[in-house]
């Protein structure tokens, strides 16, 4: 099944735009999840964003819609972002994986295999300040890391010449009001982030890298929120 489409998967990586790049990608088969989407999901907001989110995967909203986080949780993004002078049109938000995964699973290892490649792309296209991985699928499918979001949450770490700052899902978030508050508080600090980085990119000073302890190269079959 291609949605009565010609899929023609070549180009992708030769895409300068994001627009280039949904185009190449928007009838993907490179994992089953092909199969069962309404909409590949890609991204929205500013393609010049300073900073960029990124979640786990499309939910039902997501999918039916073709736009990230219009669902709770994304209601609560934007309440986040308002909390430090932020709107949705000034960021960029995306996922580790573009197709929703039946009944909202976690993303499987041959999934994430195959998509995460459009995502570096992304990163490539919009070069953000910072990305903020939302929850733990994001922080270890990007940091490569074992240590979980409760251990790195609200830091900011550098690999592979950019600069991370897990968070906390938003969803995560709304189903245990104790990490509420820690999110609320990790966005002022991912301000104060920010801040710091603007001026450590004018002044052009080298980074320092840290090293993280390495993931294995399983995936924990459900590796949840938090
Ligand atoms: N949760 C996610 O991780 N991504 C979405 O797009 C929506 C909910």
């Amino acid at each position: 099944m291609t949605n009565g489409r010609e899929v023609e998967m070549g180009d992708w990586r030769e895409a300068k735009t994001l627009e280039e790049l949904f185009e190449a990608i928007r009838d993907c088969m490179a994992c089953p999840l092909g199969r069962t989407r309404t909409n590949l999901v890609l991204g929205s907001g500013n393609p010049e964003a300073e900073i960029m989110f990124v979640g786990e995967a499309p939910g039902f909203h997501e999918d039916r819609q073709g736009i990230p986080f219009v669902g709770p949780a994304g209601q609560f993004l934007d309440q986040l972002l308002r909390s430090i002078g932020l709107q949705r049109s000034q960021v960029y938000i995306a996922n580790t994986l573009k197709c929703r995964p039946p009944e909202n699973r976690d993303p499987l290892p041959e999934e994430l295999s195959a998509c995460t490649p459009y995502l570096f792309k992304q990163i490539e296209i919009i070069r953000p300040r910072i990305i903020c991985t939302l929850g733990n699928h994001a922080t270890k499918t990007l940091l490569r890391t074992a240590s979980g979001i409760s251990q790195l949450h609200g830091r900011l770490i550098r690999k592979g010449g950019l600069a991370y700052v897990p968070l906390f899902h938003p969803a995560a978030a709304l189903h245990k009001p104790p990490l509420k508050t820690v999110l609320v508080e990790d966005f002022q600090r991912l301000k104060e982030h920010l801040d710091a980085e603007r001026v450590r990119w004018a002044a052009g000073e080298e980074p320092v890298e840290e090293t993280l302890p390495a993931a294995s190269d399983e995936q924990p079959e459900q590796m949840g929120l938090f």
